[in-house]
């Protein structure tokens, strides 16, 4: 089969892009291993609401129309959302179709599937960033006693055996999955590594409000020093709740999570955290008031003061004088290590030689150092907010001039 341009992946960044594709009349198809929006259905936690408010939820040509702007969708609201999407404008997506290897053809690409193969001009990978969790190669010293478990697996509590559970990352998905396993009465252990302190609300305001009037969520992968850590940073620790409670260690330490430093090894069935807990916390804190700082200068420069409460400042984070540098593993306090170290994408199917020696695709701004090929759903990819929802269009409208461009003027333009 032979088309213009072929799409891998039926998510936001997929569809939105299928979406320019068909405003520029680009011939295309969508090819997914699952169903439209496979991933919020099949990896994600029972209790996970989006930690983006519904005014977020914008996709080039479609946006949430509901009655609580302010508010976080659920699991099934998104997947509504992303299914809607695809509805309204009859996204081409052939489901049930795994891309098993991509390689170059003449001036494009073969794409073989497990349901056949597409010859194309074009290729865009929208497979996803977060297709399987960052598990650390300490794991394997973890006691056999121990289970484990990863948070794409993850539902809800009950899948855990009663006892205490070690969580390994402090970002988004450790502090709200630790919060949640802590609430049903298994006791948590937090290690705390890098990780972003946002708070929910901040002078009346939700801190993403904030960022996009800044300017913060719009920040473009040009005017960053060194891309490739911005692409590697945490999630920042938020949640999205009727409550708009902000999920931070202190709230944490609150409700009873003991924090313990950053997992450095395991020997002989004992955890060994770093020393760093305090240090990183103070970074932390020294981060969020920079980026509170921001937003207090633009609000007095923007002339808003007075339509907002007035500035302040959060309690530092508290750590315990000496948290402990070694826990035993097999005393029995444990019965569970929830990994939310982090996702990595899966690419293992892409046979075109476009990856660094770190196993990353080698791009600038989506566009692949391969003719005709781009790149889509990545953090930081060309904005700050190229991995959200509301991130994933305007990168996708910048693409897809690139590609038009690509077929109208051929590979030396890329
Ligand atoms: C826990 C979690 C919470 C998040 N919360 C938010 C939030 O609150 N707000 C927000 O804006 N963003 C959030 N994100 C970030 C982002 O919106 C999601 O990761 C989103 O799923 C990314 O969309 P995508 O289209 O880039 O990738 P995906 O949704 O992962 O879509 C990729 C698609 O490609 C398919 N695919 C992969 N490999 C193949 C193959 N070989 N052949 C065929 N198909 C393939 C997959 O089945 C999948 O359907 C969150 C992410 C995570 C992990």
């Amino acid at each position: 089969m032979k088309t213009t341009a072929v799409v891998i992946g039926a998510g936001q960044a997929g569809l939105a892009m299928s979406h320019c594709l068909a405003s520029r009349s680009i011939d295309h198809v969508i090819l997914e291993r699952g169903e439209v929006a496979h991933s919020w259905k099949t990896e994600r936690w029972d209790s996970l609401r989006l930690l983006t408010p519904n005014w977020m939820s914008r996709l080039p040509g479609y946006r949430y129309e509901g009655d609580d702007p302010d508010g976080f969708l659920d699991m099934p609201e998104t997947i509504r959302f992303i299914e809607g999407y695809a509805e309204s404008f009859s996204a081409p997506v052939r489901t049930g179709t795994t891309v098993t290897s991509i390689s170059n053809a003449g001036d494009g690409y073969r794409v073989t599937t497990d349901q056949g193969e597409w010859l194309s001009r074009a290729v865009i990978l929208a497979s996803g960033a977060c297709n399987m969790p960052r598990i650390p190669p300490l794991a394997e010293a973890l006691p056999e006693s121990l289970d484990t478990i990863t948070p794409d697996v993850y539902r809800n509590p009950d899948q855990l055996e009663p006892g205490g559970v070690l969580v390994v990352g402090a970002s988004a998905t450790g502090t709200q999955i630790g919060e949640e396993l802590h609430r049903s009465g298994r006791p948590v252990t937090l290690c705390v590594g890098e990780h972003i302190r946002a708070p929910r609300v901040y002078r009346g305001r939700d801190i993403q409000w904030w960022m996009y009037a800044a300017g913060v969520m719009d920040e473009t992968y040009l005017e960053i020093d060194d891309i490739n850590r911005a692409r590697g940073v945490p999630s920042l620790q938020l949640a999205g709740s009727d409550d708009r409670r902000t999920i931070d260690l202190n709230r944490l330490t609150d409700l009873g999570v003991r924090l313990v430093g950053r997992l450095a090894g395991i020997r002989d069935g004992k955890a060994q955290f770093s020393g760093s807990l305090p240090n990183l916390c103070a970074l932390s804190d020294l981060k969020m008031n920079r980026l509170l700082d921001r937003i207090d200068e633009w609000a007095t420069e923007s002339g808003l003061d007075d339509e907002n409460e007035p500035p302040h400042r959060f309690e530092s984070t508290r750590v315990e004088a000496s948290p402990p540098l070694g826990l035993d593993l097999r005393s029995g306090e444990f019965r569970t290590v929830l990994w939310a170290t982090g996702f990595r994408p899966d690419y293992s199917w892409l046979d075109v030689p476009v990856f660094d020696r770190k196993g990353r695709i080698r791009h600038d701004g989506g566009i692949v150092e391969a003719p005709g090929m781009y790149l889509i759903g990545i953090p930081f990819l060309r904005r700050r907010k190229s991995s959200f929802i509301d991130g994933v269009g305007e990168d996708a409208s910048d693409l897809c001039d690139h590609l038009a461009d690509y077929l109208d003027n051929g590979s030396k333009r890329v």
